[in-house]
């Protein structure tokens, strides 16, 4: 008999009651130190009292009202995003999926609107994850998100993921009259913590600035402070003309964003786009409040010290562990495990030792910590990863 809820997930056996900054408290009473943070999501940790307070402020005071109307708390955050950003205008979605959506028909309906209709093919990397709907599926083009779902959104060019300055040849040819836009997460979260080179991000900024493309950079995983920056692009240095933020923005609460140049985004004019609950207040009341905590230079600051002690860590780990954990790779609190077993393995032996991992492709072994994680919670999961490799030595 099909579960109760659709399958669609192969979950762990676990439960959680309750949560308190890196760490949650399943049902049974145990607690487990949270370096998950259900996917970069509870980017302050859990139950964050600035964010509790200003959830619960909001909903004595007002919960939904329709897109049709002027939403303060959009505009404020909308301000707060565009004033720390390369961006001029911002749309609001529930989810990092519907980012994509609007980035894919504003980067189309930018060419329409330019007299070029017949530029709509968008180029995508090997590897990549934009969401689960029917046009980021088609985005990313992977096999297994695809087969069986029937014909395809076209207009999808999938290339090798950039390592080095030697694909931006393939990446050139590729780029013709028939091109809107280049979509690439500066940082591959599902396809295994793979850190697009800055010279990569460099170069595809140059070849769509020869080329009039539009350049589409998806940082729902890498974004919001994750990597030690805001955004992290802001790295090499380069800005995108559309970028899609999702995940630690609502730190909790679902939220999603749309952010664009004033240029990219002159065909979406009024009727265009619309969602029901996009930019609702209680989400924009949070995403104000994480976005003022998190862009705080004191607090990237931070980010980038703790990423640096963990990677330190984990090097030591690495050496330890040899027949276990390969080497390190990330930036910031963004950081991988290569692993020799299955990183499905390693999680769940994690969870004999009270750490929560997550595992991605390329036998990648994920830690998004929250970004507020105290020093003592970094060496507390490295005693934990210690033991979770030990376990596995022994049980090999
Ligand atoms: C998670 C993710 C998405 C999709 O976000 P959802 O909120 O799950 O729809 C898109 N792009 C990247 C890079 C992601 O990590």
């Amino acid at each position: 008999m099909i579960p109760s809820v659709l399958p669609t997930y192969n979950r762990a056996p676990l439960a959680f009651a309750r949560g308190e900054g890196s760490w949650l408290m399943a049902e049974d009473g145990r607690r487990y130190l949270d370096l998950g943070s259900g996917i970069a999501v509870n980017s302050l940790g859990h139950a964050h009292p600035d964010l509790v307070k200003t959830l619960t402020e909001q909903a004595q005071k007002l919960w939904h009202v329709s897109n049709v109307y002027t939403v303060p708390e959009q505009e404020r955050l909308a301000k707060l995003l565009t004033d720390q950003t390369f961006a001029d205008t911002v749309f609001f979605t529930n989810s990092g999926t519907e980012t994509a959506e609007l980035a894919i028909k504003m980067a189309r309906k930018f060419y329409y609107e330019n007299g070029q209709p017949e530029r709509v093919e968008i180029v995508a990397f090997e590897g990549a994850f934009h969401g689960r709907s029917t046009g980021a599926i088609a985005a990313a083009g992977s096999e297994k998100m695809v087969k069986g779902f029937g014909p395809l959104m076209p207009g999808f060019v999938h290339l090798k993921w950039p390592s080095s300055e030697a694909d931006h040849d393939a990446i050139r040819a590729t780029i013709t009259d028939k091109t809107c836009a280049v979509i690439i997460e500066p940082i591959q979260g599902e396809g295994g913590i793979r850190v697009t080179p800055d010279q990569c991000l460099k170069g595809l900024r140059d070849l769509c600035d020869e080329t009039g493309t539009l350049l589409i950079f998806d940082e729902v995983q890498c974004g919001m402070g994750r990597t030690g920056r805001l955004f992290a692009h802001e790295w090499a240095g380069v800005t995108p003309d559309i970028m899609m933020v999702a995940k630690g923005i609502g730190g909790g609460f679902p939220l999603g964003a749309l952010l664009a140049t004033e240029n990219a985004a002159k065909g979406m004019t009024a009727g265009t786009h619309g969602s029901t609950y996009g930019g609702n207040p209680l989400g924009c009341a949070v995403g104000a409040k994480v976005v003022e905590l998190i862009s705080d230079p004191a607090f990237l600051a931070e980010v980038a010290r703790k990423g640096a002690l963990m990677r330190q860590g984990l090097e030591s780990l690495v050496a330890r562990h040899p027949q276990v954990f390969e080497s390190v790779r990330g930036e910031g609190l963004m950081l991988g495990l290569k692993c020799k077993p299955a990183p499905a393995d390693v999680v769940k032996a994690g969870y004999d030792q009270g750490i929560l991992t997550i595992a991605a492709a390329d036998d990648v072994l994920r830690l998004l910590p929250a970004l507020n994680i105290p020093d003592a919670d970094i060496a507390e999961a490295l005693t934990r990863l210690d033991e979770t490799a030990t376990s596995l030595e022994k049980a090999a």
